[in-house]
């Protein structure tokens, strides 16, 4: 029984299946088994295994170009989130059957100067050439996919799918029609705005609060630029009064790329459920985010942050991570955990979240965007290799298989797709 068999060879299969599932599949697959015990694909674990395997699994939100440009760093070794935080790699991605996702071109919010846009515009320029490098030097494992048919067709192919995403619009803000060149070089979603307000949009968490109350004239512009060019327009970080009139204005349905629940947790980086309905009703999708502070209350603590911006400036600038700057920055994040001790969320708080989102803004609107290597990862699913357990967990609340399979991918595709037909290029 060769497919038999090659279920238990399988990785990312594996991984999930638990001792006694590979027992039984063992003595199924050496004829050892009486026909009583010959049905392990009945099991819910062996359905899970098959469903998220034959899934295209695509996460929204990989932070992962961050590391593209450490001297040591390779996304082809297996690395680990205890040696040097990241949590997407290929091993690791084989291991949790993810295909491969949108990769981010996040530029960090600087001076809205002509100097701060220039640099910023460079900056987003490097990080894209830098996704299209990764791509190139590992061309026999990933490829850059461009449309919603390239996911089946590259996932077929046996590579990873590589789309890409801007998180903050800044490289744009000294001449938005750079977004057309972003587009022929592959830019599929756009992100307006981070956590400080740009020349586009408010953010969510910007320190002074809103300035345009919504959008700018400018950022008005650049959504309609977006929908003509057929680009998702993502609204994580965007505030309430950016997303209600994106809504609105956008000619396609919009998604929340790395996005959790404000009902469960009253973040202003969260949506409520209004707005859940709003998207839904109006075909957008919204990806969970598994931000620690997004999923669960954490007390807000001067000293811990003061000494996380210290952290975080060791390891943002990723072309000066040696390998000794990587264990003094692992060094430092162990003394700041055990001096000042944060609450932790868990994959139960996770799925909270998810849950919560699938009741109320119904199970074709939702998705995974985790916000790998930017922040993401909770105790029980600190990486990708773990992706599988959500698959288990929402067949084990009932959810239909082509309902996992639509929060897996397939509610992102059709999302994708309806931008596509509304291109006018
Ligand atoms: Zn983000």
């Amino acid at each position: 029984m060769p497919a038999c068999c090659g279920v238990i060879g399988y990785r990312g299969r594996e991984a999930i299946l638990p001792m006694k599932s590979i027992a039984i599949l063992l003595l199924v697959c050496t004829g050892l088994a009486r026909p009583a015990l010959a049905a392990p694909a009945d099991t819910l674990e062996q359905r899970a295994a098959t469903l998220h395997q034959s899934a295209i699994v695509l996460d929204t939100h990989l932070d992962t170009p961050m590391l593209f440009a450490r001297p040591d760093w390779r996304i082809g070794d297996r690395h680990s989130f205890d040696a040097d935080f990241s949590q997407v790699d290929y091993p690791r991605m084989l291991e949790g059957g993810l295909d491969g996702g949108f990769w981010v071109i996040y530029t960090p919010q600087g001076e809205r100067t002509v100097a701060g846009n220039r640099a910023a515009r460079d900056f987003g320029l490097k990080r894209l050439v830098e996704i299209r490098e990764m791509v190139a030097a590992n061309a026999d494992r990933f490829e850059i996919a461009l449309s919603a048919d390239d996911a089946a067709r590259i996932k077929k192919a046996g590579k990873r799918i590589v789309y890409i995403s801007m998180e903050n619009a800044s490289p744009l803000a000294s001449d938005p029609s750079l977004l057309s060149a972003y587009y022929a070089l592959g830019l599929r979603m756009l992100g307006l705005v981070h956590s400080a307000n740009d020349d586009f949009a408010d953010s969510s968490t910007n320190p002074g609060g809103p300035e345009f109350n919504g959008l700018s004239d400018k950022g008005r512009a650049l959504v309609a630029e977006a929908n003509r060019l057929g680009l998702i327009i993502d609204l994580s970080h965007a505030s309430d009064a950016v997303f209600d009139q994106v809504v609105e204005l956008s000619k396609t349905p919009v998604v929340l790329s790395h996005t959790a629940s404000a009902a469960l947790n009253a973040h202003p980086r969260n949506i409520d459920d209004a707005r859940l309905r709003k998207l839904a009703a109006t075909g957008g999708v919204i990806q969970v985010n598994s931000v620690n502070q997004f999923l669960i209350k954490v007390p807000k603590n001067g000293e811990r942050d003061a000494e996380f911006d210290r952290f975080f400036a060791i390891i943002e600038d990723g072309a000066a991570l040696t390998v000794e700057k990587r264990k003094q920055a692992m060094r430092l994040y162990r003394e700041i955990e055990a001096k000042y001790p944060a609450p932790q969320a868990t994959f139960e708080d996770y799925m909270k979240h998810m849950l919560h989102i699938l009741e109320v803004a119904g199970p074709e609107h939702v998705g995974l965007g985790a916000d790998w290597d930017g922040g993401g990862g909770v105790s029980g699913m600190i990486d990708v290799a773990s992706l599988p357990k959500i698959t288990e967990r929402l067949l084990r609340e009932g959810y239909s298989e082509a309902q996992i399979k639509g929060v897996l991918g397939g509610n992102l595709l059709r999302v994708m797709r309806a931008v596509e037909a509304a291109r006018q290029p």
